[in-house]
C-alpha cells in the first residue's frame, strides 16, 4: 500500500506531520513532503487514520 497526497488540496497545517513524522514533513516553504510513500503492512491502519484526520482530505492510502 502507498500513501498519496493531493498537493493542491493540502493547506500545510501539519496534522499528518504530527501524527506520523516519519512519513510526512513540511519543507522550508511550508509545502508538504512525503518522506516515504510505501507503507509497511503493520502501519497501514495507522496511515488510514492519518488520512482520515486530514481536514482537507488530501491524503489517501492506495493499492500499489
Ligand atoms: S493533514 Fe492534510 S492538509 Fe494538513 S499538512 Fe497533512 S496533507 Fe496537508
Amino acid at each position: 500500500m502507498r500513501i498519496k497526497a493531493d498537493f493542491d488540496l493540502c493547506e500545510s497545517n501539519a496534522i499528518c506531520v504530527g501524527m506520523a513524522p516519519d512519513f510526512f514533513d513540511l519543507d522550508d516553504d511550508d509545502y508538504l513532503v512525503i518522506l516515504q510513500e510505501e507503507i509497511p503492512a503493520d502501519r497501514v491502519e495507522e496511515l488510514r487514520q492519518v488520512a482520515a484526520n486530514c481536514p482537507k482530505s488530501a491524503l489517501s492510502v492506495e493499492e500499489d
